[in-house]
C-alpha cells in the first residue's frame, strides 16, 4: 500500500484518491455504492465541487457516518464574497459535515491574496478561523497562477493537471511543490480519457512521491482497477517506460485536453470532445463518435461564428477554432470510410 503525505497539511492518505466528477451521471443509488466500496477497500481522500452538481450530496450519502476517517476536498468557483459563503455553506449542507478538510478556489483566473481587493482569501481565513475548513487550496490548469500561489506561500494545496504527458515545466511545477510542502493533487491524470492504461498512468507519477492522483471515477469496473492498485501499486518497468515513449510521440504537441473551459460556445459547439475528436477516434471505441448524434455534434463546427471567444479561454493556448476546423476535416474522412 502506497500512501502520501499532502505538503503542510500533514494529511496521509492512500495514493489512490477518489475524483467525484463523473459520479454526477449516474445515480444517487449507484454513486453511493461506488463511493462506499471505495472507502471500504482503502480509498480515503474524496474530491468533489460545488460547480459538479450533485456530487457532494452524494458523498454525504455515502459516507458522512464515516466523516471522520476520510478526507474530503472540494471548490468554490465564486468569486465574490457572498458568493464564498453560499457555497460553502450549500457544501457543507450536501456533505453533512461541519467542516471541509481542503477548500479550494476553483480554477481562478487569477491567485486570490490578501488586500487584492476580492476579500476572497480573506473569506478563506475567516472560514478557517471558524473551523469550517482546515487547508487552503487553488486549483487551475493556467501555469503562471499556478507558480504564482505556489510561491505566494498562501496555499496548503495545489490541483493542477499531470500525467505522463506532462512538459518539463510542469514537472518543474511538480518539484517546486515539493519544495515549498505544498500539497500536490493531480487531475486529469488519465488526460481526459485520451490516456487508457492506468498502470502507466499510475506509475509515472509514482515517480514524483508528493503526488495524489484523483481518478474520475463513474462505473464499478474502473474502481477495481484502482483498488487493485492499493495492494499492488504499479511500478515502472522497461516495458512502460517504452510505452509512455511511444505514447508521448504520439500525442506530442498541441492538442484539446478537454477541460471545457473555453465552453460555452455560442454556437453550441461541444468543443471539449470535438477539438479532440482525432484522439478520441483512434484511442476509443469509434461507435458512439460515429453515431448520429455524434455526427450532429461534429456537424455544428460549421456553424462556428469566428468569436474567438474558446481561444482566448483556452489555458493551454490553443487555437481552437482551428483546432475544430482540422478534427472536423479528419472525422470526414472516418464517416467516408
Ligand atoms: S470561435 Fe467558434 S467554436 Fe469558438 S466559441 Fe466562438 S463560435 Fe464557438
Ligand atoms: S480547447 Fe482548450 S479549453 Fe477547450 S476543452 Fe480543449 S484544452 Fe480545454
Amino acid at each position: 500500500m502506497e500512501n502520501i503525505t499532502l505538503g503542510r497539511t500533514g494529511i496521509i492518505v492512500n495514493r489512490n484518491g477518489f475524483g467525484a466528477l463523473p459520479v454526477q451521471r449516474v445515480s444517487s443509488e449507484e454513486a453511493a455504492k461506488l463511493l462506499r466500496k471505495a472507502y471500504d477497500n482503502g480509498i480515503n481522500f474524496f474530491d468533489s465541487a460545488r460547480s459538479y452538481t450533485d456530487s457532494e450530496y452524494k458523498i454525504g450519502l455515502a459516507l458522512s457516518d464515516v466523516r471522520n476517517k476520510i478526507i474530503i476536498a472540494t471548490k468554490t468557483p465564486s468569486t465574490t464574497v457572498q458568493g464564498f459563503w453560499q457555497d460553502l455553506e450549500n457544501s457543507l449542507t450536501m456533505l453533512k459535515t461541519d467542516y471541509i478538510d481542503i477548500y479550494q478556489f476553483h480554477n481562478p483566473s487569477f491567485c486570490p491574496k490578501p488586500n487584492d481587493g476580492t476579500g476572497l482569501y480573506e473569506a478563506m481565513l475567516e472560514a478557517k478561523k471558524q473551523g469550517k475548513i482546515h487547508f487552503i487550496g487553488i486549483t487551475n490548469h493556467r501555469l503562471s497562477v499556478a507558480i504564482e500561489a505556489v510561491l505566494s506561500g498562501l496555499y496548503d494545496t495545489l490541483q493542477f493537471p499531470f500525467s505522463y504527458l506532462a512538459h518539463k515545466k510542469e514537472e518543474d511545477l511538480v518539484n517546486l511543490c515539493k519544495e515549498k510542502n505544498v500539497g500536490y493533487i493531480c487531475m486529469k491524470a488519465l488526460s481526459g480519457g485520451l490516456i487508457t492504461r492506468s498502470d502507466a498512468a499510475y506509475a509515472y507519477l509514482s515517480q514524483f512521491d508528493n503526488t495524489l492522483p484523483i481518478w474520475g471515477i463513474q462505473r464499478e469496473n474502473e474502481l477495481d482497477e484502482f483498488i487493485s492498485y492499493i495492494e499492488k501499486p504499479p511500478v515502472m518497468t522497461t516495458e512502460i517506460e517504452k510505452f509512455i515513449e511511444n505514447e508521448r510521440k504520439e500525442l506530442v504537441g498541441e492538442f484539446c485536453r478537454g477541460c471545457g473551459y473555453c465552453m460555452p460556445c455560442p454556437a453550441g459547439i461541444e468543443i471539449n470532445n470535438c477539438a479532440r475528436m482525432s484522439l478520441l477516434l483512434r484511442r476509443s471505441p469509434t461507435e458512439g463518435h460515429l453515431s448520429e448524434e455524434g455526427q450532429a455534434k461534429m456537424k455544428k463546427i460549421e456553424d462556428c461564428i469566428e468569436c474567438g471567444n474558446c481561444k482566448a479561454h483556452c489555458p493551454y493556448g490553443l487555437d481552437t477554432p482551428n483546432l475544430l476546423k482540422k478534427n472536423y476535416e479528419d472525422y470526414k474522412t472516418f464517416l467516408k470510410a
